[in-house]
């Protein structure tokens, strides 16, 4: 069971990244006239941070910023459901560039093995302030200038549009950087730069389905805690609700006392005691990554308020 949430997180992150990729790479294709593939937009107008973006220039004179479409707001209400259903599940799950630089930090912990994602704690806990100050100046610098200023910054922006002729040297430079602290640190730019991860974060707090610990049957042997790949110290709570944490369940895959349900997701709203809770299928995350992110394009489609620019 508890292999099989890491085998189907597996199957999940390769379908986004290869959408994604597919969107992407079709995308350009268009762009240079080259071929038509069906189904192709550009990145920013399935992006839900666009929706983020937006929301100030919406409200204060009813525009959109540069590239963002109506679409972005569907994107966004997947994404907000789909926090509020499971926390941060989109960052372990969903983001392409969450997976790869998990893909490539699998590679420096090859290499590097004791070595690798050994950040001081003092200086881990001052770079997690990053993400909230990018946030900030993010929000600000795009109301004020009414463009997709981050794109020029974004290495997931830049990574899926890196064959193309549209990067500034910024966005080869946070590419570079990305990857390349990838292999010395479990996913570097989500813990210390995402400003969308500033976010998600914040939703662990009161999620509906959240990862919880039984004290009767946890055996004290803190594994959990080094299996987390954010620093996050499992054996000591009850449920997990740092905003550090992207809901990958390593966690839950390595405690030794599972059979018992020591550690594993739970519905918060359920009425049962905790020890009679039911843990949360692997098969209810397929649903909530389609709710995330594919229902909302497909009703956005529908209604017709789907738009993307073809260059
Ligand atoms: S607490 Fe568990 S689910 Fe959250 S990041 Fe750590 S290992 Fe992953
Ligand atoms: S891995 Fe399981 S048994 Fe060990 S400390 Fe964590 S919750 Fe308790």
């Amino acid at each position: 069971m508890k292999n099989r949430y890491q085998r189907t997180r597996l199957a999940v992150q390769i379908v986004f990244f290869v959408l994604i990729l597919y969107i992407s790479v079709g995308h350009y294709l268009a762009e240079k006239h080259i071929a038509e593939l069906p189904g192709v937009a550009s990145l920013h107008a399935v992006c839900p941070f666009g929706g983020v973006v937006t929301i100030y220039n919406l409200v204060t004179d009813g525009s959109y910023i540069q590239k963002i479409h109506p679409s972005n707001l569907f994107v966004m209400g997947g994404l907000l459901a789909s926090l509020i259903i499971a926390g941060a599940f989109f960052c372990g799950w969903i983001c392409p560039l969450g997976s790869v630089q998990e893909w490539f930090g699998k590679l420096g912990k090859r290499v590097l093995r004791s070595h690798y994602n050994k950040v001081p704690v003092l200086l881990d806990k001052i770079l997690r302030s990053g993400k909230y100050l990018m946030l900030l100046f993010v929000i600000i610098q795009t109301a004020r200038t009414a463009t997709l200023l981050f794109s020029n910054f974004d290495p997931y922006y830049n990574l899926f549009n890196i064959w193309t002729d549209e990067i500034a040297i910024t966005g080869y430079i946070a590419v570079f950087l990305t990857i390349g602290a990838s292999f010395f640190v479990e996913r570097p730019f989500c813990r210390y730069a995402c400003p969308l991860g500033a976010i998600t974060g914040l939703f662990n707090s009161f999620s509906l389905i959240n990862i919880r610990r039984r004290a009767s049957t946890c055996i004290d042997c803190e594994l959990c805690d080094i299996a987390c790949p954010v620093g996050i110290d499992v054996s000591k709570v009850t449920v997990v609700r740092s905003p550090a944490c992207n809901r990958c369940l390593k966690c839950v895959a390595v405690c030794p006392t599972n059979e018992n349900g020591t550690l594993a997701t739970r519905a918060f709203f359920s009425r049962k005691s905790d020890t009679r809770r039911k843990e949360i299928p692997a098969r209810i995350y397929i649903l909530v990554a389609a709710l995330a992110f594919l229902l909302p394009i497909m009703i956005s489609v529908f209604v017709g308020a789907f738009e993307t620019e073809k260059t």
